[in-house]
């Protein structure tokens, strides 16, 4: 299915060539981002102010809903697709991507690859047309790399189910309609007696707690949901009683490739700021990009930004394909998010004492990326996970 933005910017479909129609998806989305988002990231930042208006227009154009089939509302993209839009945007804004990739890939992707019928065409068309955001909840206070120690629990009764606890850190909760929530239901079955619930957040019972003041992805809102006697229908359980550890961390597989693609995006966008004040900014009488030091730099960033990107595509394309294994997404958000803290690190040096001010772009980048080596699993656990791969 073609995008709508496709068809609101008129952009001729050329269905001859896959890579053809990507790049005027992202030659349409670039305009989209110089024009409404670059203006404002520094305001939405300073501020922490979530852009919700830019939601609702990203959702009209069909960027919220990439990968969901045409018939809940979705543009029927594939994961490569996706991930090149997350990256585009995270060029521009880490913090835009952050929330669109946690609304995507984990509240929606939950709700679309374990829900009933009845629950996709309840939830979907609102979360990809952008009337509802979606949020995603594993996280607690004592529940952090080790989620399977979820506190959080939610007990049968009679036709409802009632949730006690809370998540921290839940990217989107005080703008989302919706919320995946991860709660124990059989505390004997460890990992597999937890449960996955659907919880619209205007329910009694739930609330949302602190917000989160951060270093970057400011713009991105991030607040605890508290949890007390908050009661939801029988039919708001998702998945099979038990499932909900085991299907959060397939989901989390294909999390980790949006966190990827964000890293990615980060890296490149402080790259070609770094790349264009090189060969603008003057020392000893020449560009500084004539010096060695800084071309080495140059050449390592476009390197790794590559390489990264290119284990991305390949856990995508197995995405795409019902292949993806654990090890794959675990391996590109590593990397990439390894490289991007680099690239940004690099990038701001090459700015010099100008990179330490909020007055040029890199300064943002430099705080943003850093949440792509611990959102979605730190990079100690994707260890854990590829190590664990290999040796099995
Ligand atoms: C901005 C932001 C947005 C987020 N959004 C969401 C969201 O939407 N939904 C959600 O559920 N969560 C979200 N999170 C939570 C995030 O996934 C966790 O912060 C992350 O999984 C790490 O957990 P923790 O912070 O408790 O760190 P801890 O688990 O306490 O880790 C502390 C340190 O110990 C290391 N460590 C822990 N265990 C091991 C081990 N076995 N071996 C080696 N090292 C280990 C870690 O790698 C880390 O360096 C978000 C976090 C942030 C910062």
């Amino acid at each position: 299915m073609w995008l709508r933005v496709a068809i609101r910017f008129r952009i001729p479909r050329m269905s001859s060539s896959v890579s053809a129609e990507r790049n005027a998806i992202l030659e349409t989305l670039r305009a989209f981002c110089d024009a409404e988002i670059r203006p404002h990231v520094m305001e939405w930042d300073e501020t922490q102010q979530f852009p919700r208006e830019l939601f609702r227009r990203l959702g009209e154009l069909g960027f919220l809903g990439t990968i969901f089939p045409e018939e809940y509302g979705g543009a029927d993209l594939s994961y490569l697709d996706y991930a090149a839009i997350v990256e585009e945007i995270s060029s521009v804004d880490g913090a835009v991507g952050l929330s669109l990739a946690a609304h995507t890939s984990l509240g929606s992707n939950h709700i679309f690859t374990f829900g009933t019928e009845a629950q996709k065409r309840r939830y979907l068309p609102k979360l990809t047309s952008g009337e509802w955001l979606a949020a995603w909840g594993l996280t607690e206070p004592e529940a952090g790399s080790d989620s399977w120690g979820t506190k959080t629990t939610a007990v049968r009764d009679g036709e409802t189910w009632v949730l006690n606890g809370s998540k921290n850190f839940i990217t989107n909760a005080s703008v989302a309609g919706v919320a995946v929530l991860m709660a124990v239901t059989d505390r004997s079955k460890g990992r597999h007696g937890i449960s996955a619930f659907i919880v619209e957040l205007d329910t009694p019972g739930i609330r949302v707690g602190k917000k989160e003041n951060k270093l970057g992805m400011r713009a991105s809102d991030t607040c605890t949901l508290v949890m007390e006697d908050c009661r939801i229908p029988a039919q708001q359980l998702l998945g099979a009683p038990g499932d909900g550890f085991v299907n959060s961390m397939a989901i989390l597989d294909g999390g980790r490739i949006s966190i990827a693609a964000m890293s990615i995006g980060i890296a490149r966008g402080a790259f070609e700021a770094a790349l264009a004040y090189s060969k603008e900014r003057r020392q000893f009488g020449k560009p500084i990009c004539e010096f060695e030091a800084i071309r080495f730099y140059l050449a390592e960033m476009a390197t790794d930004i590559d390489a990264a990107r290119l284990l991305t595509q390949r856990a995508a394309a197995a995405k795409d394909a019902g292949e993806l294994e654990s090890r794959l997404s675990a391996q590109a958000k590593l990397f990439a998010s390894e490289i991007a803290v680099r690239a940004t690190d690099r990038a701001l040096q090459i700015h010099g004492g100008y990179g330490f001010m909020k007055d040029f772009p890199v300064e943002k980048f430099y705080r943003d990326v850093k949440l792509c080596t611990i959102g979605e699993g730190t990079s100690e656990i994707q260890k854990l996970v590829i190590a664990k791969s290999l040796l099995e």
